[in-house]
């Protein structure tokens, strides 16, 4: 376990059961970070918690829906208690309620805005207590291609827009107490929630995948892991200089 002063570093993953969110906790804990596996029940955490630990990692899933306030506080609190006060906060948990805008309900807006939006600023509020407390914090957000525009997505690409405003304003709020804030904007990532999206629209998810990498300069859809090797650079001590930055993640030019 990589040390900092006396204690371990504790970072804290959103949406970390599967996907994007589990490959970036099971990286963080490689990095010598121990793990909180947030997502929306501690039953769903509980498999990355068990491949961390078959690893050799140390982690801990704890149930929370991140646009919850009171639940936030709650996991937060549990996670400072049980593993000690986070230092790294990932904000990946994400929804999609695609359609396009004359058929996007007023739920649909609200909730993604709730979980991509209202969720960064809960969890990153009460994590950065911690983080001014030990002079030194990291905060990645998942912003997304999308954020430039996206057909079906007028909930969604506002969210991930407002996420990279969001990073930006916190980079220069809480700079001055050692934390960066980054996000990072991965394009097309081969996960359930893009396999969601090829069934909605009636594809096979090998052939949806097949088409988007043509669509890609590096020639393949990305991993989780290509995410995961990003959120890790961005989450170590080395990248201290680099804060309010948007890095698209994507197998080609985006800015
Ligand atoms: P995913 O496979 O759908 O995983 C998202 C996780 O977040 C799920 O475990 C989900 O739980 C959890 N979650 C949803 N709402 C939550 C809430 N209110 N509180 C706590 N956890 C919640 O998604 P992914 O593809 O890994 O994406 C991760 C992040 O990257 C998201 O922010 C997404 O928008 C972003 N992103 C993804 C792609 C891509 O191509 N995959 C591209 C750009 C950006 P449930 O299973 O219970 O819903």
């Amino acid at each position: 376990m990589t040390e900092q002063s006396s204690s371990p570093r504790v970072a804290v993953v959103t949406g970390a059961a599967r996907g994007i969110g589990a490959a970036t906790a099971l990286r963080l804990a490689a990095d010598g970070y121990a793990v909180a596996v947030v997502d929306l029940t501690e039953e769903a955490g509980k498999e990355t918690v068990e491949r961390i630990a078959a690893a050799g990692g140390r982690a801990l899933a704890v149930g929370a829906d991140v646009s919850d306030a009171g639940q936030v506080q709650a996991a937060v609190d549990r996670i400072a208690a049980e593993l000690g006060a986070p230092v790294v906060l990932v904000n990946n948990a994400g929804v999609l309620r695609d359609n396009l805008l004359f058929k996007m309900s007023e739920s649909d807006w609200d909730t993604v805005m709730n979980v991509h939006l209202k969720g960064a600023f809960l969890m990153s509020k009460a994590c950065q207590k911690h983080m001014v407390d030990a002079g030194f914090g990291r905060i990645v957000n998942l912003s997304s291609s999308s954020a430039q525009g996206n057909r079906g997505q007028a909930n969604y690409s506002a969210a991930k827009a407002g996420l990279q405003g969001f990073t930006k304003t916190l980079a220069i709020e809480l700079g001055k107490f050692g934390i960066t804030a980054n996000a990072v904007a991965p394009g097309f990532i081969a996960t359930e929630m893009t396999a969601a999206t090829a069934a909605r629209i009636g594809m096979e998810f090998e052939a949806f995948k097949a088409a988007a990498a043509t669509q890609i300069p590096v020639n393949r859809v990305g991993t989780p892991e290509d995410i995961a090797n990003t959120i890790s650079f961005l989450a170590g001590e080395g990248a201290g200089f680099v804060s309010g930055q948007v890095i698209y993640v994507a197998g080609g030019p985006l800015d």
